[in-house]
């Protein structure tokens, strides 16, 4: 507390990212970072920007960035929206579309930033609970509401809703905006960016971070009607409209041209993932399907928060969350195969096997 801090400030609860600890050389499977590097021609084109031009302010307008998303999609451009990392487009969309006046809803267990962002903005939240094998329910989102938040696939739990699931969700809001957080969408879901057309309700977000091997680029991207579009260029452009830097547009631009990198890591993780969640579920561990770089995994007979700092001891980090409902999980994000053999050989120490 500070006698500085208007009162907005000291109400505020941040967000805790995942630690990026610098004591020792850890395995690190806590913060969903992608294993693998990014494609080699994005770092050539960060090389080949980092000239005198940096002098110059970066394209507000995001113009080439802006079109490589929108031709990856077949999407015309109007409906393309970049920005800073996804969390600055979630934390834009929320400005620019949750209505204060009313309720917003999202899951109870969810990406935690949504609570920081309704906080942030003084939005009423309502949280929806997800069933007992965490699945989310898009029945339980037709009710009234300021606007509606969901990720898909779900994080921590890992867990992907179908497009038939999310049409519900959109059927039951025509006058709100529906934002589906797409981080993970890579990794074995279904892009609700195909409904945008039929949808003008709908914003699909997503990021580069994770599939792409950027999370250290900062580069996100919104999909949407030309309504939304606006929406949140009108909060941008009353904010800072410089967002993206010329080395990250410059990389983000490289990182869509190669195809066959992000597609070779993508299905290396993909196929580590799933021998990972085999043999976790073969000693006796409870592993929700997943369609994200990460598994959400429980032991009956040890607490998570044990295993969780036996493996920091063991110099393996993953994440654990002392929240009620998901105290007894970890979330692991995939490795290398390297990495996460070493993660599995801990894991059969610890729970002696
Ligand atoms: C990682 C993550 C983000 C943030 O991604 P950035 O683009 O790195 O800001 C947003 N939503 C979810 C659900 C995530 O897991």
């Amino acid at each position: 507390m500070s006698k500085y801090w208007s009162p907005l400030t000291a109400s505020l609860v941040p967000y805790v990212p995942g630690e990026q600890p610098k004591d020792k050389t850890y395995i690190k499977l806590n913060t969903n970072e992608n294993p693998y590097p990014p494609s080699p021609k994005v770092i050539e084109a960060i090389k080949a920007a980092a000239g005198d031009d940096l002098r110059l302010y970066p394209d507000p307008t995001c113009e080439s960035l802006i079109q490589a998303a929108a031709d990856y999609y077949k999407l015309p451009a109007s409906r393309v929206f970049a920005g800073n990392g996804s969390d600055e487009i979630l934390a834009f969309a929320f400005a620019a579309f949750f209505d204060p006046a009313k309720t917003i809803l999202y899951p109870d267990i969810t990406y935690s930033f949504y609570k920081v962002y309704a906080k942030l903005y003084g939005l009423q939240s309502e949280l929806i609970p997800l069933d007992e094998s965490f699945t989310i329910h898009p029945a339980d989102y037709a009710r009234e509401n300021g606007g509606v938040i969901l990720p898909n696939p779900n994080a921590p739990t890992a867990k992907l809703m179908s497009l038939d699931a999310i049409r519900i969700v959109l059927d039951a809001n025509p006058n709100q905006a529906v934002i589906i957080d797409e981080a993970y969408i890579d990794f074995g879901g279904e892009s609700a960016v195909s409904l945008i057309a039929e949808y003008p309700n709908l914003l699909v977000v997503q990021t580069l971070s994770k599939s792409r091997s950027l999370a250290g680029l900062r580069v996100g991207f919104a999909f949407g009607s030309e309504e939304l579009i606006e929406g949140l260029n009108r909060i941008k452009n009353s904010f800072n409209s410089y967002t993206i830097d010329r080395l990250a547009l410059a990389g983000a631009v490289a990182a869509f041209e190669d195809d066959a990198y992000f597609r070779e890591t993508t299905e290396k993780v993909i196929r580590t993932r799933d021998r990972v969640a085999g043999e976790l579920t073969a000693l006796g561990f409870t592993v929700t399907d997943s369609k994200t770089n990460f598994v959400f995994a429980s032991y009956p007979d040890k607490p998570a928060s044990s295993i969780f700092q036996q493996l920091r001891d063991k110099g393996v980090l993953v994440r654990y969350f002392a929240q009620p409902r998901i105290e007894e999980y970890l979330r692991i994000s995939i490795g290398t195969d390297e990495e996460m053999d070493a993660f599995l050989q801990a894991v059969k120490e610890i729970v002696g096997k």
